[in-house]
């Protein structure tokens, strides 16, 4: 493809922060972004030429929507796939099967597994036999996970035997059994892959979490970390060739006694990538945006050796002077009109 001029449209399904920081990142090359969003309220239409707020199954408002842009991505892994499958496919970066593969837990890791990566030890769970054998085979504890939808540590049961699981979750939704993993940290690799096939990885931060959100990014990461780097990167780049992914892509990883285990992968920007705003040559939405418009890759490397960002989840976003206080904080608010508790509402980046 032919890089797209300045003034061409970025359509963007999904309507989050993380919808913002692309748009953000999109003005700034010359393009105009155009959010499609079933939300009421879309804190990247905010910031964007146009919001088409309609149901993600509404074809003729998808139709004109893509008719509208030049190139379409997304800011949210869970877009329905077979609304998409109906739109100019030259047009989607990355393609819909990045989201068919990442969307669904069981299909993730055995994508993964194929590919040489380890996940935890996991095994599909439709019944309460399932979960027995699944416990007999891999023991416990162990997390059972809803294969779908499940985010920020939602839809998750840690348990110690299969009489810890609420009987009546089981063939409500689909779901998954995840063996515990005992790691010493968490780390992600963030990669952006170019529409030639040039892969670029930013440095990976520690990142820990509370409530099962993500809280705080930092660099440098831990020794262990750099030790598992190489095979982690491997799998990453594999899984991205594999499905001829064009843009950021992110995976997560358990660093362990025994090596990365892999935890989740997520089509998209990612929310322990944001310190690469202000601390690396090229953030991962400016890189996202180059993807796929064709442009040349920026430089992923950090500016400096210690870069640490802090989430504002719920109301503590609110204190903006005392965040303002440290000169050196690079604060971003995405916009949100009420500070829920466990909401991400805006982060706080200290670079050096
Ligand atoms: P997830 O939504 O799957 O990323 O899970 C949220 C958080 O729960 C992770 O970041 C980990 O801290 C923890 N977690 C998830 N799966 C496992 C596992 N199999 N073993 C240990 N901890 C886990």
């Amino acid at each position: 493809m032919a890089a797209l001029p300045a003034g061409a449209t970025i359509g963007i399904l999904g309507g989050g922060q993380l919808g913002r920081m692309i748009a953000i990142g999109a003005a700034q090359l010359g393009y105009r972004c155009h959010v499609f969003a079933p939300d009421d309220h879309s804190v990247a239409a905010d910031v964007s030429a146009a919001h088409t707020r309609a149901d993600w199954h509404d074809g003729p408002a998808l139709s004109a929507f893509a008719a509208d842009c030049d190139v379409i991505t997304y800011e949210f892994e869970n877009v329905p796939v077979a609304p998409l499958q109906l739109l100019d496919q030259a047009k989607l970066a990355p393609g819909p099967r990045a989201l068919e593969v990442a969307q669904d837990r069981l299909s993730e890791k055995t994508f993964v597994t194929r590919l040489g990566g380890r996940p935890a030890p996991f095994a599909d769970v439709a019944s309460m036999a399932d979960l027995e054998a699944a416990i007999a085979r891999h023991g416990t504890p162990a997390i059972v996970k809803t294969r779908r939808d499940g985010y920020d540590g939602k839809g998750q049961w840690r348990i110690n035997s299969a009489a810890d699981m609420d009987a009546a979750e089981i063939g409500k939704t689909a779901l998954v059994y995840e063996g515990f993993v005992t790691f010493e940290c968490e780390f992600s690799v963030i990669l952006v892959r170019g529409r030639d096939g040039e892969v670029r990885f930013w440095d990976s931060t520690h990142n820990t979490h509370e409530n099962g959100i993500l809280a705080h990014s930092v660099l440098p990461a831990p020794a262990i970390v750099g030790e598992q780097l190489a095979e982690a990167r491997a799998l990453a780049r594999k899984v991205a060739e594999e499905l001829s992914y064009v843009g950021v892509m992110t995976c997560e990883f358990f660093a362990t006694s025994e090596g990365p285990v892999f935890n989740e992968m997520a089509p998209r920007v990612h929310n322990s990538g944001h310190w690469s705003i202000e601390g690396a040559v090229t953030s991962q939405f400016e890189n996202h945006v180059r993807a796929i418009c064709g442009l040349p890759l920026g430089d992923t490397s950090a500016v400096a050796g210690r870069i640490v960002m802090d989430n504002l989840i719920g109301e503590v976003a609110l204190d903006v002077v005392g965040h303002l206080s440290d000169p050196r904080a690079h604060l971003h608010l995405y916009g949100k009109a009420e500070a829920r508790p466990g909401r991400k509402m805006g982060h706080v980046t200290r670079v050096g």
